[in-house]
């Protein structure tokens, strides 16, 4: 057989890696267990007319590289958005990122007293060893803050206490950002001029959606005569002498290739090994943990609705945390002036009673919510859709670096022709920049025997050709204040 490039998932990291390998004429395969759209958690789909993601997807990276792809994958181009989004905490708004002359007012002068006492605790005497979220947090913002504007969401994205969620989730997504900073914005930033334009206050976005650059990457790929077989979930994976030679699909059909890009969970991938790995290999599979999310979709009239694109609920009397108005993304994704799709999340566990309820029961759910908020009427929700992504998020417990490590370790040595990528291939808690990163990488390491470590791709450590430290590549700078891709 000549060479042949299969892709399990056509998320961000498989079509990149498609992308790339039918550029340079490789005979490629998708595999995808979705039998709809293209794009994985990034895909857009349609309701009423009315285009939706599963969730907010921005379009920001440091990179270059990956900003020029956007450009070829998506020749119309992607629009500018100008960033609003706030916190909504006992009946009000606070901007987020967050910013100390308005946070400070919103809590009254009692609350802003204590927050500042306690601020400064925690610079003269900070928690050691830091490991947890709440240490890294506490340690940055004080008690009072850090209970006000991080513990509820991030308890309710993550299903379990900050004090047991690893620091690695603060240092990636809101590094960068602290009290003293906040401070420093405040004070230097007026002397410094309005306008400046940032990752924080802009971002980039397709006029249909985010799933419209993955539809238009995947049309590239097969117009380049790449091919993708949906509504294939592969279940095997078998492997013989050190290298993959075939995966399986649910529907028992068998497809052969010479590298096999898996962006499905490690977990399915561990499970899926045929023959299985050593008893270390599985255990450490199944121990690394992922939150689910279900996404409840209304069509609601605009009118009494917020400006924002998305606003944080860190309210604990309901379970909704975050909620995206479409309409504030792109005119064009709604068929009308008056209506728009909103999306509520709901992060939650497969085996809790919110993940069994029934469509309708959380139709109705998302709407008495809304109407308890006071942000919209309930009558006014003409239609809606419930949406459930599996293993959305990868969980950063305690365990999961060392597990992690293991199954790396492992595949490395013992599958010359796998390359595992993605946001779950690498249990990452990666946006579509890195995800498209780990495909980048991948397909080099594949055709140019490039030994890059996709494995540290957002990740604290460098990544790097073996043996030398490559340039700091601008993908690993920090972002500030995006708690919950
Ligand atoms: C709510 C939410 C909001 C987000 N917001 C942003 C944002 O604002 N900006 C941003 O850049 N990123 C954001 N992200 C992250 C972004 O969605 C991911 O980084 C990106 O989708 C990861 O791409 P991937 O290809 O690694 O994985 P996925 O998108 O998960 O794609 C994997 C694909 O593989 C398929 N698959 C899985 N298992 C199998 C199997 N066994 N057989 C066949 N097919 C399989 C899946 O169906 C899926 O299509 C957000 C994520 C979520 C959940």
């Amino acid at each position: 057989m000549g060479e042949r490039h299969v892709i399990v998932g056509a998320g961000p990291a498989g079509l990149t890696a498609a992308w790339l390998l039918a550029r340079r004429n490789k005979e490629v395969l998708l595999l995808e267990q979705d039998p709809r759209a293209a794009g994985g958690l990034a895909r857009t789909m349609e309701l009423q007319g009315h285009r939706y993601d599963l969730g907010p997807h921005r379009f920001y990276t440091k990179s270059d590289e990956i900003q020029e792809m956007w450009r070829e994958m998506l020749p119309e181009g992607l629009m500018e958005v100008k960033r609003r989004t706030r916190v909504f905490y006992e009946g009000k708004f606070y901007s987020y990122p967050l910013s100390l002359g308005e946070t400070l007012r919103g809590i009254g002068p009692r609350r802003a007293a204590r927050a500042l006492c306690d601020c400064l605790g925690a610079r003269l005497s900070p928690r050691r060893p830091e490991a947890s979220f709440e240490d890294w947090v506490v340690n940055r913002f004080g008690r009072e803050l850090y209970e006000t504007f991080f513990r509820t969401y991030t308890e309710k994205v993550w299903g379990v206490p900050c004090a047991e969620l690893d620091k690695d989730w603060a240092a990636q997504r809101i590094r960068g950002l602290s009290l003293v900073e906040m401070l420093r914005k405040a004070v230097l930033g007026p002397l410094r001029g309005r306008g400046a334009r940032s990752l924080v206050d802009r971002f980039l976005y397709p006029r249909l959606g985010a799933g419209q650059l993955w539809e238009s990457a995947l049309d590239d790929v097969l117009r380049r005569g790449g091919r993708i077989e949906t509504g294939e979930p592969v279940v095997r994976v078998r492997h013989r002498a050190g290298r993959v030679e075939c995966v399986e699909s649910a529907s028992g059909r068998s497809f052969a290739g010479t590298h096999f890009y898996l962006t499905m969970t490690l977990r399915n991938l561990v499970r899926a090994l045929d023959p299985p790995p050593p008893p270390e290999v599985l255990t450490a599979g199944e121990a690394l943990r992922h939150r689910d999310l279900i996404t409840a979709v209304l069509i609601v009239e605009r009118q009494s609705l917020f400006p924002d694109q998305w606003i944080y609920v860190h309210a604990p009397d309901v379970r909704v945390a975050r909620i995206t108005n479409y309409a504030n993304w792109s005119e064009d994704m709604c068929p009308d002036s008056r209506t728009t799709a909103i999306g509520m999340e709901y992060f939650c566990a497969r085996d809790d009673g919110l993940f069994g309820l029934d469509d309708s029961s959380l139709l109705a759910l998302a709407r008495q919510e809304l109407e308890h908020l006071g942000l919209s009427h309930a009558k006014a929700a003409a239609g809606g859709r419930v949406h459930r992504s599996l293993d959305a998020y990868p969980v950063y417990d305690a365990a999961y670096r060392r597990n992690r490590e293991i199954l790396k370790r492992w595949i490395g040595a013992a599958l010359a022709n796998a390359y595992p990528a993605g946001r779950k291939g690498l249990h990452n808690y990666n946006s579509q920049d890195h995800a498209m990163m780990t495909g980048v990488l991948s397909v080099r390491n594949a055709l140019d025997g490039a030994r890059h470590d996709v494995w540290s791709v957002n990740t604290l450590e460098e990544y790097a050709e073996e043996g030398t430290l490559a340039a700091r590549d601008p993908l690993r700078a920090p972002r500030r204040g995006t708690p919950g891709n």
